[in-house]
């Protein structure tokens, strides 16, 4: 018997007047959150709503997500937690998929109304039963005249603050998870408590978190590094919890300073705004560099450049880790007893197998890439009702498929070589798009780079690069393709270079490469 909840209780009973979360001025200890999260159950289960049941929850970082979250786990139920920036169909598609009974939804904000879409997204799926809202302050959300909609304080109005956690099997599952994958429309990765609760307790460990650290937390808690690395690890050490709804790399910073934080998560595209944050008048960065202790990347690769500059500028060591929604996230790690090699991802976490292998299922030499594998405890339970997709990705053996191209050094030192699908063939050569990235951003120029593959008419594809440049420089288009030239093998260098100001990203700050292929050169 286990449940991802005992992370939370265990907290709350060892340490109930600690402070779990801080957001602004609001700060609730554990004993509250975990009260909280008890109403929310009991209230579940007054609706006969309890294991075998997904309940969706749409929560930006806000003091609800973990209350709404542990209340799910604790009622035995499962939670999915869905995007915040999902449309009206998306949402639909999602709790028709999971076969959601139950959904909580932020009312949102002016900018980012989530709730107006979560209601008619909830009215269009018959199968959802119940739709609770969150409500934003002050509330404005116009409430349907549907029976099954009731604010959070209605649904848990009169139940009780204690509640015995419904006793789940540790192969149940706590959470859905959708995710693209590789390939197709999103399918929800079904994580079970084992899953999750051995990965929070390896993050934990990982980071030797420890209960004085107070930790900022920017990554969106739908997905599954911030859930994991920093919400489930963070509550199962008794650390505090700095929310911030929106990243801004100002604000950010702000926080750092006002709030003392010693732990900070984030995807490379945060480190680089934080790196190449100008506004930081009145800042004071001594006291980032006094306090933090600890920043962990994750989710894409973090360039060298990105990386260097970071530790410099904030004097703090990053940790560069590796893993995917379906591996609960985390595979592998750099390691803060290890000297790091500047680019990899570390070595395979505790209990976790990671094989190399070439296209024929055999195992790569040392430095021969070939598709990155992975098995242990943190591997999905499987794709919830795709059973043809499960059996494709984790074979008969419970290796993972994670469609990335990765090697191993010498020294045992794991490094991603680029994914599957962002390989560019150019004339018949393979071209990495990452190897090109890192070459750029030591362009004197250069901020930020995103390479992608064009089509071409005689090539089949044609390698571009698309280029934010350092604010008051005048680098050209021939400049950088010069540079590169220099650089680079002939089939690699990218012959077309076009500057933005930004590249389009993900909820969760990966760049949207697809997006930029899919685009007509300037
Ligand atoms: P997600 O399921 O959204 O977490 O995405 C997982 C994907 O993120 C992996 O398949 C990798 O392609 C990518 N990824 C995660 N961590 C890294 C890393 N450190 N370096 C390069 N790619 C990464």
């Amino acid at each position: 018997m286990l449940n991802l909840a005992v992370l939370l209780e265990n907290t709350a009973r060892e340490a109930p007047d600690r402070d779990a979360v801080v957001l602004g001025g609001t700060r609730l200890t554990y004993a509250q959150i975990d009260t909280e999260a008890n109403r929310v159950a009991a209230a579940l289960s007054a609706h006969r709503i309890g294991p075998g049941d997904r309940v969706a929850l749409s929560c930006p970082n806000l003091p609800y997500f973990p209350i709404v979250h542990y209340g799910i786990l604790k009622a035995g139920a499962t939670v999915v937690p869905l995007n915040v920036l999902l449309t009206e169909r998306e949402i639909a598609y999602h709790l028709q998929d999971s076969g959601a009974t139950a959904y909580f939804c932020f009312e949102g904000t002016e900018q980012l109304p989530i709730a107006e879409a979560g209601v008619r997204a909830f009215e269009s799926t018959p199968g959802c039963e119940q739709f609770v809202l969150l409500p934003g302050t002050p509330s404005g959300a116009a409430r349907p005249e549907n029976p099954g909609t009731t604010t959070l304080a209605e649904f848990t109005d009169g139940m009780p603050a204690a509640f015995d956690t419904v006793q789940t099997a540790e192969t149940d599952t706590a959470v859905i998870l959708y995710t693209s994958g590789t390939t197709g429309a999103p399918k929800g990765a079904e994580l079970t408590h084992s899953n999750m609760v051995h990965n929070a307790l390896m993050a934990s460990r990982l980071f030797a978190m420890v209960p004085d650290d107070v930790q900022l937390l920017a990554l969106p808690l739908f997905h599954s590094f911030g859930q994991t690395a920093q919400l489930n690890a963070g509550f199962a050490t008794g650390t505090t919890i700095v929310l911030m709804p929106r990243f801004d790399a100002r604000a950010a910073i702000e926080v750092m300073v006002r709030e003392r934080i010693t732990f900070f998560a984030g995807v490379p595209t945060m480190y680089w705004a934080l790196l190449n944050c100008e506004d930081v008048t009145g800042c004071d960065l001594a006291a980032i560099a006094e306090n933090l202790r600890l920043g962990v990347s994750g989710g894409s690769a973090l360039p060298v450049e990105v990386l260097k500059g970071f530790e410099e500028r904030f004097c703090v060591p990053i940790l560069e880790g590796y893993g995917l929604s379906e591996t609960s996230p985390i595979a592998t790690f750099n390691r803060i007893d290890r000297p790091r090699k500047p680019g990899s991802i570390g070595f395979p976490a505790w209990g976790v197998e990671v094989s190399v292998v070439r296209p024929d299922g055999t195992e790569a030499d040392i430095d021969e890439p070939g598709e990155i594998r992975i098995r242990g405890h943190n591997v999905m339970k499987g794709y919830l009702d795709r059973p043809e997709a499960t059996a494709e990705a984790v074979d008969e053996q419970g290796w993972f498929r994670t469609g990335d191209v990765g090697r191993r050094d010498a020294d045992g030192y794991l490094y991603i070589v680029d994914r599957t699908k962002d390989l560019i063939i150019r004339g018949g050569f393979n071209v990495y798009p990452r190897e090109l990235e890192e070459v750029l951003l030591t362009h004197p120029a250069v901020s930020l780079a995103a390479v992608v593959g064009v089509p071409h008419a005689s090539h089949g594809e044609e390698v571009k690069a698309f280029v934010i440049r350092k604010p008051g420089v005048t680098a050209t288009e021939a400049d950088i393709v010069a540079w590169c030239r220099q650089n680079m093998a002939g089939h690699k260098y990218p012959r077309i270079v076009e500057f933005r100001d930004g590249l389009p990203m993900t909820a969760t700050g990966k760049i949207l490469k697809r997006e930029l292929a899919d685009r007509p050169s300037a």
